[in-house]
């Protein structure tokens, strides 16, 4: 990949603006090298500064959150949202809690949210929120108050027709329900201003599932370009969270094997494959018990748990023979080394259920090598995607049937997969998903831009 004197001039600003900010500098470089093969046949972006418009937020909102927890001590947090761009809808983005949330990683996810947004076909701009607040080791009380004290002030900027946040790292159905019965409160309204909420009071069949089976679709549609399908693949899958445990769920509906999950102190590998009902003990023990996933290795006997080991320069979890890869807990979890080991054991379906897992030599080491690599912003959408369908559901005040909104959420992952695809082609790059999916879901955002002028 050639870097031309645009693309170094505006990351050298970009970086002199932004300092201490390295996961939003590789959130942009990612995209802008695929951008610069747009810029040669539209010179009407240039002029129109397009590009360093889309770098900055159009809004940051950052609050002090007090709260109190159970022995009556006073505890603060910080909270932010990034509204980054609202050219083709509301904001839309999750909210992360997770004591590294700083401003830079919700730039980087907000800067991303836009390109995944537009690449669903739905209406939805881009944004991102959270706090450094910790819910490990939390009891259900002091998350609610602390729930409570975020939305206290977060309610002044959201909205079902100006930000509509969701859930992500940290962030899930318990926090989403403190968060929308406090929003309720405030507003004296009940709207569908959160996604990723209860059945029973304006949530979406599917809306858990959304990223995993969606990251796992996609990964289906690639491998039939090939002429082949996930049967009997043997999956690496990183995390134990929301989106780990419905990757797992669809790979098993589709015959593969999955052998891994991890958190952040270690993972297991278990040969056998993680099975229907060893799934089931790893939903118990991480949404209900709130426990580790050593356990698993515990209850399973040949299952394998290495805890990380910060000496190393590589995680063991991608050194394993396999065919597929699901990184699907955090950024930056694929470094180089890692992408190489990938590469070495013989995978060739890389699709990222997290936002951003791969570093970017590691991104340039998939290409490359011409593998099934599909990045985030087109793997993960299916999240986003149901939550824009639970939005729909909520404005006609109507609810679908599980099969509707899973047969909508394969629609739209085969149009994200096509027009990734197809535009990767156009540009003269044909197979790359990293190039068709930036220009793709940059063009839609791009001329709304260009349309509604200089705002
Ligand atoms: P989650 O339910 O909170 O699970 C996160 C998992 O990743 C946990 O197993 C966690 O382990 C692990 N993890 C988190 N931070 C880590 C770190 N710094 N080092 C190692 N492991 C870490 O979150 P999730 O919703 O599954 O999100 C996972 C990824 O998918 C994130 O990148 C998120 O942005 C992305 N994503 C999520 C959605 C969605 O709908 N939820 C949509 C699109 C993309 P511990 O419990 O030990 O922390």
């Amino acid at each position: 990949m050639t870097t031309s004197s645009f693309v170094r001039d505006l990351m050298a600003e970009l970086k002199a603006k932004n300092p201490m900010e390295p996961e939003f500098h590789q959130a942009v470089q990612e995209v802008v090298e695929s951008l610069d093969l747009v810029l040669e046949r539209r010179p009407e972006y240039r002029s129109a500064r397009i590009i360093e418009r889309m770098v900055e937020p159009e809004r940051v909102v950052m609050f002090r959150v007090p709260w109190q927890d159970d022995h009556g001590q006073v505890q603060i947090n910080r909270g932010f949202r990034v509204e980054m761009n609202s050219a083709i809808g509301p904001y839309k983005g999750g909210l992360r809690f997770h004591p590294s949330v700083h401003i830079g990683t919700l730039k980087f996810l907000a800067f991303e949210q836009v390109f995944k947004n537009s690449l669903t076909t739905l209406p939805l701009g881009g944004g991102k929120g959270g706090s450094d607040f910790d819910p490990k080791g939390k009891s259900d009380l002091e998350v609610m108050r602390f729930c409570q004290a975020f939305m206290s002030e977060l309610f002044r900027h959201i909205g079902p027709n100006t930000d509509v946040p969701a859930g992500d790292i940290g962030v899930g159905g318990r926090e989403i329900g403190y968060l929308f019965g406090q929003y309720k409160r405030l507003r004296n309204e009940f709207t569908g201003v959160l996604t990723g909420k209860g059945l029973n009071w304006g949530g979406s069949l599917i809306r858990p599932e959304a990223t995993g089976y969606g990251a796992v679709y996609l990964a289906g549609e690639m491998l039939a370009t090939r002429n082949e399908s996930l049967a009997d693949k043997v999956c690496l899958v990183s995390g134990s969270g929301n989106v780990a445990q419905y990757t797992v769920e669809k790979l098993i509906q589709l015959g593969a094997k999955a052998v891994t999950l991890s958190d952040s102190d270690g993972y297991i590998y278990d040969e056998a494959g993680i099975d229907a009902d060893k799934l089931q003990f790893v939903m118990e023990l991480k949404n209900e018990r709130r426990g580790r996933i050593r356990e698993y290795a515990d209850k399973y006997k040949g299952v394998v748990y290495t805890a990380n080991d910060a000496r190393l320069d590589y995680s063991a979890i991608w050194n394993y023979p396999a065919q597929c890869a699901f990184p699907s807990a955090t950024q930056n979890e694929i470094n180089a080394k890692d992408a190489a080991n990938l590469l070495k054991n013989g995978v060739y379906v890389v699709s990222e259920g997290a936002n951003m897992p791969t570093v970017l030599d590691g991104v340039r080491q998939f290409v490359d090598a011409k593998i099934l690599y599909a990045p985030g912003k087109a793997a993960n959408a299916g999240g986003v995607a149901v939550s824009g369908l639970e939005m729909s559901q909520n404005s006609m005040r109507m609810c679908w049937t599980r099969e509707e909104v899973d047969e909508r959420l394969r629609g739209i992952m085969r149009a994200i997969h096509r027009n990734c695809r197809e535009t990767a082609h156009t540009f003269g790059t044909p197979d790359n998903y990293v190039n068709g999916a930036n220009i793709c879901g940059f063009l839609k955002v791009a001329d709304a831009m260009m349309d509604q002028g200089l705002v």
